[in-house]
């Protein structure tokens, strides 16, 4: 539908809409699309498509057109309500992009580059959505993936991946988050298994997933071990957070864990210590990295329709000189994170990146987005604080971003502990820096 024409089309409908009981914006604010109806990709502007195989494209379209279509007319109403469209799980499980990178167990077996485009398109549209998404396929099945047995491979990635079962991945607690290698939730053997014991934060979509991957000290060794832990297990509590100011669709947990039974087969073998974490957060900041692309890319389009279709002075806004430099930076900023991104894939395809690369894209995105998103709120005035115009939404959604997965600060330490040979995690007066 051309921009602008249910603008005029919808005028005659009753201005209240039926569903979220809210009002209908397009005949509130006559002058502007809302986001509800995805405006056309002009954030490309360097034709990143050129540098992706047919494959990669096609994946790109294809996820690019289930977000304009299924989930950004419903996206502002679930972020206001703060709850999860459960009823797009099936759809999302019918893309067959969960699991990414993962090859067999019915994973798609992307390419790095591959993966990351899913979530960046996810993002672009919703970044809630591509947390929901990264959270279950690129740390969940991954952290399987890469440490489980066989058994634990065959049993749980194939329905994982199709999403008739959905994942968490439970490392951060409520006394550690940057220094989540200091973990105090514990694991102790008992015949035929362990019983984890302690308490879990920020624990994205741990209030209803079927399987829990979760960190905990073993009491023996001292040493951080994995677990997948099943949903209904007793003695395990997942509450959701409230109150959140950004991602507000995520459903976030603070879990408790009470003498929670886990068999010996779901213990995961390859994780052994907090340093065996590392494979999986090399792929997920990959990963992340991408969300405030997307982010940065889904601002920038609606910006640039809502410039060109709101009027003041008798001009649209696509018309000012201050406007202009805005809408010009925020696409030089994307063009610059899209190459950092893909040229970090690239490293990571050749066998190439350092941690302390991952940690760059990841903290340089997020700086980038943040900045390119508060000139997309300026740019759209008071409807700039409208979650319906998408800007306000993702201006929020992009905070938690900056903060999760290690945050600006902790990344931007790995990568100078790279370069410098220097770490300063702790300060010097509490002795040896510790493992991140
Ligand atoms: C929306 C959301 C979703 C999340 N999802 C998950 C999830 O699914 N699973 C999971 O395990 N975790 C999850 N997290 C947790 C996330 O990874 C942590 O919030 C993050 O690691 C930061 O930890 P913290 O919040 O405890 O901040 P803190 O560690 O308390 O940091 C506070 C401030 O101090 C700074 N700081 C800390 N240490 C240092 C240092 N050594 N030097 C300099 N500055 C420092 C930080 O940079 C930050 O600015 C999520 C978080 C959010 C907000």
């Amino acid at each position: 539908m051309a921009a602008g024409s249910r603008n005029q089309g919808d005028r005659s409908k009753d201005s209240v809409d039926s569903h979220s009981g809210s009002l209908d914006i397009s005949v509130a604010f006559p002058q502007a699309t809302p986001a509800s109806i995805f405006p056309p990709l002009a954030s490309d502007y360097y034709q990143f498509d050129d540098l992706l195989s047919t494959g990669e494209k096609a994946l790109r379209k294809k996820v690019r057109e289930f977000m304009e279509k299924e989930v950004a007319p419903i996206m502002a109403g679930y972020w206001e309500k703060a709850e999860f469209p459960f009823h797009i799980i099936p759809k999302l499980g019918d893309l067959r992009v969960a699991g990414g990178t993962i090859k067999g167990y019915g994973c798609p077996g992307f390419s790095i580059t591959g993966s990351a485009i899913v979530i960046s398109e996810l993002a672009r549209v919703d970044a809630s959505c591509s947390t929901f998404m990264l959270v279950h396929s690129s740390l969940a099945m991954l952290t399987i993936a890469l440490c489980g047995s066989e058994a634990q491979k065959e049993k749980y990635l194939p329905s994982l991946a199709q999403l008739q079962t959905v994942a968490c991945w439970a490392l951060t607690e409520p006394n550690y988050g940057s220094d989540a290698s200091a973990l105090n939730t514990s694991a102790t053997k008992v015949s035929g298994g362990w019983l984890i014991d302690g308490q879990k934060r920020w624990i994205g979509n741990s209030t209803f997933a079927d399987v829990l991957v979760v960190f905990a000290r073993n009491t023996t060794t001292n040493q951080i071990n994995g677990f997948i832990v099943k949903k209904g297990t007793p003695g395990l509590k997942a509450t959701k957070m409230e109150n959140k100011i950004g991602l507000r669709i995520v459903q976030n947990g603070d879990i408790l864990f009470n003498k929670v039974f886990v068999p010996d087969e779901d213990k995961l073998p390859g994780v052994n210590s907090f340093q065996d974490t590392s494979k999986v957060l090399a792929v997920s900041r990959i990963m992340v990295a991408w969300q405030p692309i997307g982010i940065s890319m889904g601002v920038f389009d609606i910006c640039h329709r809502y410039l060109k279709e709101r009027k003041q002075f008798g001009a649209p806004l696509a018309a000012f000189q201050l406007n202009q430099e805005k809408l010009a930076r925020m696409l030089g900023n994307i063009q610059a994170m899209i190459l950092v991104g893909w040229r970090l894939c690239k490293l990571y395809e050749s066998g190439k990146m350092t941690p302390g690369q991952a940690s760059l894209g990841k903290a340089w995105t997020s700086l980038r987005a943040r900045e390119t998103v508060s000139l997309g709120r300026e740019l759209l005035g008071g409807n700039g604080i409208l979650a319906d115009f998408l800007v306000a939404k993702a201006f929020c959604d992009l905070e938690p971003i900056y903060s999760y997965e290690g945050t600006y600060d902790i990344n931007t330490m790995v990568t100078a502990r790279e370069i410098t040979g220097i770490a300063s995690f702790k300060p010097a007066v509490l002795g040896k820096s510790s493992r991140l």
